[in-house]
């Protein structure tokens, strides 16, 4: 045990990204090439040629720091979303936002509610402060709003909400949302993490960042991570009023979105093609996954997000078990154990034959 750094932070368990291709070809004997990622939500398209070329473009300045503050990429948010450019705060993905809001609001000892089954990130940022994390039953897999305004007190400064939620997939429709957001007391700063909005048909789009407008207390995040194909890049950005984007702008690094970051995002920004692709595609794999799982007879989250979280065993150690048969036949997915959820595996929309590939390995690794 570390003699080192407060009590709080001694007690993080680090976060568990998914496996890197590389790991995995070297951990089980593999060729690189023969293995499929389902782990992480990453865009199956990869990098759209769009911001591929901007990146090339912008590589000649990387020479100079980067726009501290980003004004081309906040004036294209700016347009984009119709708010002023000072209402938005970029971040080194939107994992960033997520830190700087506890940063940016919570004292030690303050409360910070979340939903239990919502990213991982959330109790890390809280546990990063000293704060006090509540997390809040959830209801089905998703989120109880209900419970999360009761969890509410005097002391509580910050609240996330993952919508759709990862890894579980779930959704919370506008009215919902609105009605929630109108009974949280202008104390507690509410950080509406939306890394999967694109992914929503049009009958459940909302524009969230209008909400902003009418809460002083809202911030909404985005990221270009998961539609946009940008996950090795770290961007992402907050929208919400100035009085908040003022405090996260003073604790956020100066320099904490680099050059070919802010070029790539308003390239892919503007790539609507790039867009309907992957939307449609989503579309496809996940009726390709769950007509999979339907004939398995495993059960499954109804998902909004680019990914399935699916049931592959009764016992606890069901989902360690098959996520290590998925691997010796050089399938990724994502084990969600330390989410509570021991029995489940997420499997990240890929495309037709990477699921297909799933598909396959996964009934030999049921037998
Ligand atoms: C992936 C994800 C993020 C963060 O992604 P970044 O790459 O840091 O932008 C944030 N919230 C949720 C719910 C996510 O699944």
């Amino acid at each position: 045990m570390s003699q080192f750094g407060p009590e709080y932070i001694r007690a993080i368990a680090p976060y568990q990204a998914g496996k890197p291709i590389s790991e995995v070809a070297r951990e089980f004997g593999l060729d690189e090439a023969n293995i499929v990622k389902l782990a992480s939500n990453e865009n199956p398209f990869g990098v759209p040629a769009s911001a591929q070329a901007a990146m090339a473009a912008a590589a000649a300045e990387l020479g100079r720091y980067p726009d501290a503050n980003g004004f081309d990429l906040k004036a294209a948010l700016a347009a984009r979303y119709d708010v002023p450019a000072d209402w938005i705060t970029l971040g080194n993905g939107s994992n960033d936002i997520l830190e700087i809001a506890a940063h940016a609001f919570v004292q030690k000892g303050q409360g910070v509610i979340y939903s239990q089954y919502s990213f991982a990130v959330y109790a890390l940022a809280a546990q990063g402060v000293g704060a006090r994390g509540v997390s809040v039953p959830a209801r089905g897999h998703g989120h109880d709003l209900d419970a999360m305004a009761a969890a509410i007190d005097a002391d509580t400064r910050l609240l996330y909400i993952a919508n759709p939620n990862n890894p579980t997939g779930t959704f919370i429709p506008a009215a919902e949302i609105e009605a929630f957001l109108a009974k949280v007391p202008a104390h507690v700063v509410v950080v509406l993490d939306e890394a999967y909005n694109e992914f929503l048909e049009e009958k459940d789009q909302f524009e969230s960042t209008a909400w902003v407008r009418n809460h002083p207390n809202l911030i909404v995040s985005r990221t270009f991570s998961k539609a946009y194909g940008l996950a090795g890049l770290r961007v992402g950005f907050a929208i919400a009023q100035p009085a908040l984007t003022d405090l996260m702008n003073r604790v956020r690094q100066p320099f904490n979105v680099n050059s070919l970051a802010q070029a790539a995002a308003i390239a892919a920004l503007n790539d609507k093609a790039f867009l309907e692709k992957g939307a449609e595609n989503n579309r496809a794999g996940y009726r390709q996954l769950t007509a999979a799982f339907d004939e398995l007879g495993l059960e499954y989250v109804p998902s909004y997000g680019n990914f399935v979280l699916v049931k592959v065993g009764e016992d606890e150690g069901a989902g360690a078990r098959v996520n290590i048969a998925l691997l010796k036949q050089g399938v990724i997915v994502r084990p969600v154990g330390a989410y509570g959820l021991p029995q489940w595996l997420r499997i990240s929309i890929g495309l037709p034959d990477e699921n297909a590939r799933f598909v396959d390995a996964l009934k030999k690794a049921l037998g």
